[in-house]
């Protein structure tokens, strides 16, 4: 259990440093481009209006005699893309003026990116693969040009910030790789944490355990001796009582066996806790043990008219603790009986197995919810506290009857449908 806290806490704290470590890389990243990327936009901008204001003569020029749009006026046309700045003049039926030609390995995307361009937007960023496996990052800006209110044409300005673009993927690749590496430190700092937190859960459950175990202990002998008299008092013929001090008698007899087997099931478990219970192993036949539990069960079946029928090939041997087999088996039978319905069937099957031995007890009872099959091998959980408050128990047989399998390193599972019944089924290794 203690194991499992700490598990959880550790991915707890993981999953809460994982977040934020999240949100500050996010932060970060979000910040820097969007610094770098408002910073390279003003600059677009400004550089657009400076160049219409330039090209506004053109314009009016060509708006006296217009030119035929130019085929291709390339100013600069080596092919270093790095920072260059490129740009384009249309007039107002979108003819082209002039134009300083970006690399031709850019024309293409940049001329489409121009004639689509919506005029909600001021700037764009293009990403143009390139025949090298790396891709350029382009801004252009669009600028319209006026005389007055008359509208002259449009000036589109470009420019490669792909240095920027580098520099930036760089960086956030640099963070992601330190948010990984500072997470998995942050799982090992979290797993120590744990550890440290559980410390005094460790020492709480450990007092707990021995108070458990000190007090039940403490208990048993007085009960003993209570029953005891009780049933001595039952026993002497010369005591006359009233049918009505006959009855309390037997109310409290009832109660006191209740009690002194839940103290004995407290005790099992705190010795089993502490490691005081050895299991020791022998030889014997496992279904001569079924036989005998069977046997002691026959009365409190025969009540409600339940048949126990034992399907077991003769002289299973197994070396295990029989006592504690037992006692395993006596509560899965018990169980089968308590919660099975009246005239209904139990069916314990012994056979063997690859790897040792396979007990399968089942019922046909009135099965358990598939949320609580996983509880059901927990202390004290009892299913359907209504149902279960009216049948005898404490909810402490199967945890008993896992401890008991898991000191013989077996097994157990339950399988169950509701309304149909329910089968526990036990493997112990065969040594
Ligand atoms: P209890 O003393 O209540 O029987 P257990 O630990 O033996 O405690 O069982 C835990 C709970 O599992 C029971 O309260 C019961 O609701 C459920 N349970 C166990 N065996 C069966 C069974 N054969 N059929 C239906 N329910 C069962």
């Amino acid at each position: 259990m203690i194991s499992r806290i700490r598990k959880k806490l550790t991915l707890l704290y993981s999953v809460i440093f994982g977040f934020f470590l999240l949100g500050f890389i996010g932060i970060i990243c979000a910040g820097i481009v969007w610094t770098v990327y408002t910073d390279r936009n003003e600059e677009i901008k400004l550089l657009a209006k400076g160049i219409a204001r330039e090209q506004r003569q053109t314009l009016l020029d060509h708006r006296r005699n217009p030119v035929q749009p130019p085929a291709e006026m390339s100013i600069e046309d080596d092919h270093d893309i790095s920072g260059q700045v490129f740009y384009y003049v249309l007039d107002d039926q979108r003819q082209l003026v002039k134009v300083d030609m970006p690399v031709p390995v850019l024309r293409q995307a940049v001329y489409a990116a121009i004639t689509e361009w919506t005029s909600s937007r001021q700037t764009k960023l293009l990403t143009i693969p390139l025949s090298t496996e790396n891709t350029a990052t382009i801004i252009v800006a669009e600028e319209s040009v006026f005389s007055g209110s008359t509208f002259l044409g449009t000036v589109y300005v470009g420019r490669d910030v792909t240095a920027y673009a580098r520099v930036l993927m760089r960086g956030i690749i640099i963070l992601i790789t330190a948010a990984i590496l500072f997470f998995v430190l942050a799982v090992f700092i979290s797993y120590y944490l744990a550890g440290r937190v559980i410390v005094p859960i460790e020492q709480s459950i450990e007092r707990q355990k021995q108070f458990v175990a000190d007090a039940s202990h403490e208990l048993r002998n007085p009960m003993s001796v209570l029953l005891t008299s009780i049933e001595g008092v039952e026993m002497d013929k010369d005591n006359v009582l009233s049918p009505f001090s006959r009855q309390i008698l037997a109310d409290a007899k009832d109660e006191f066996t209740r009690l002194k087997r839940l103290v004995n099931d407290l005790l099992t478990l705190a010795r089993m806790d502490a490691g005081d219970i050895r299991v020791k192993k022998e030889n014997f036949c496992l279904d001569t043990v079924a036989e005998q539990v069977i046997r002691s069960l026959r009365a409190a079946a025969e009540r409600k008219r339940i048949r126990i029928q034992l399907k077991a090939t003769t002289s299973v041997k197994v070396c295990a603790d029989p006592e504690r087999i037992h006692q395993l088996l006596y509560i899965l039978v018990e169980n089968a009986v308590k919660y099975s319905h009246e005239k209904s069937k139990v069916a314990v099957k012994i056979e063997r197995s690859a790897t040792g031995v396979e007990i399968v007890v089942t019922d046909n009872g009135p099965g358990i919810r598939s949320e609580h099959l996983e509880q059901i091998f927990e202390r004290f959980y009892r299913v359907d506290e209504s149902r279960s408050r009216a049948i005898e128990g404490s909810g402490l047989g199967l945890s008993i009857a896992q401890a008991i399998v898991n000191a013989h390193q077996g097994k157990i599972s339950v399988d169950s449908s509701l309304g149909e019944g329910t089968q526990f089924i036990v493997s112990i290794p065969i040594n």
